[in-house]
């Protein structure tokens, strides 16, 4: 099992393609398209009814600065959108996300819960329900089951990934609905790359006591500082090397590390997309809780089964 594998050069260059319709984007996973009775997509800002965040935002968190309506609004249109149905549109399962390792299993035997479930991912074999996950950076992940035997949704964040939020989803998928992992894909939507997620020791310390493959995960980014890049002389230090605070910071790559878990819970490689887009660099499309300073949207990964007759 290459517990350190790259990312294959096919899926971080099938890009998402972008679905226009009135405005609202939709990206979808190239990998998911010929799985049959599945639904899946991931949003992007814009398009929507909230003034905040830019004005025509798809917000589809409830968040304090958007108006409930609005973002009622812009699910209605999502969900329109991601399932190109005008009505009978299929129940939205989401999650009261608390960067846990927690994964609810959503069986035929239980009814959909009238609140969000807390906790970061959830696994179904139900057919005619939604899946989703709401982002600003964390990873969204879906795994679908080829033979539609049963989908996921992840939340990832650097706390729910260093929990093995997918590796404990996939395995769930397994003992629960017996999914064999060499027949499942997976997606790993836009979320964070390793250029804008500079983190402090506290992540790096828990992620090298939680992976073998830490090291791998992390690389050196000197982050551009134009006011030190024209006046140099202003920032030099006299302190010892390594100890100076113009060196590099230390950047995370949740990707890989979502993508290790996907191999490492059995997924072949070839069954891995991901999306190539990067939420901080790209704020004109996606929403970044980071690069926006917390004042952001939420956007959300989508994923069902639906019956034949859909
Ligand atoms: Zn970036």
């Amino acid at each position: 099992m290459p517990l350190t594998a790259t990312l294959g050069k096919e899926s971080r260059s099938s890009t998402a393609k972008a679905e226009k319709k009135s405005q609202l984007q939709i990206l979808r996973a190239a990998n998911f398209e010929n799985l049959s009775s599945l639904v899946h997509g991931f949003s992007t800002r814009s398009g929507g009814f909230s003034a905040a965040y830019g004005g025509r935002q798809l917000n589809l968190g409830f968040t304090a600065s958007d108006a409930h309506s609005a973002v009622e609004r812009n699910r209605l249109a999502f969900l329109r959108s991601a399932t190109g149905r005008s009505r009978a549109i299929p129940a939205l399962v989401t999650l009261r996300q608390i960067h846990s390792g927690i994964v609810h299993i959503l069986d035929r035997t239980r009814g959909i819960p009238e609140r969000p479930l807390r906790g970061d991912g959830v696994i179904t074999n139900r057919r005619g329900n939604l899946l989703g996950i709401q982002v600003a950076d964390c990873v969204p992940v879906l795994v679908a089951d080829r033979q539609g035997r049963a989908v996921g949704a992840f939340h990832a964040g650097w706390r729910g990934t260093a929990k093995r939020i997918v590796e404990r989803g996939v395995g769930a998928m397994r003992a629960v609905f017996g999914c064999k992992p060499e027949e499942l894909y997976a997606a790993i939507g836009p979320c964070i790359h390793a250029c804008c997620y500079a983190v402090g020791d506290e992540v790096i310390d828990e992620f090298q006591s939680q992976f073998a493959y830490a090291d791998d995960l992390f690389s050196e980014v000197y982050d551009r500082d134009p006011i030190k890049e024209k006046y140099p002389l202003l920032f030099l230090t006299a302190r010892a090397p390594g100890h100076s605070n113009i060196g590099p910071q230390i950047h995370l790559d949740l990707v890989k590390a979502n993508f290790n878990q996907l191999l490492e819970a059995g997924v072949p490689e070839s069954n891995i997309w991901a999306a190539v887009e990067c939420t901080s660099c790209r704020t004109d499309l996606l929403f970044s809780h980071r690069a926006e300073s917390g004042y952001t949207g939420r956007m959300m990964a989508l994923v069902g089964l639906l019956d034949k007759l859909t």
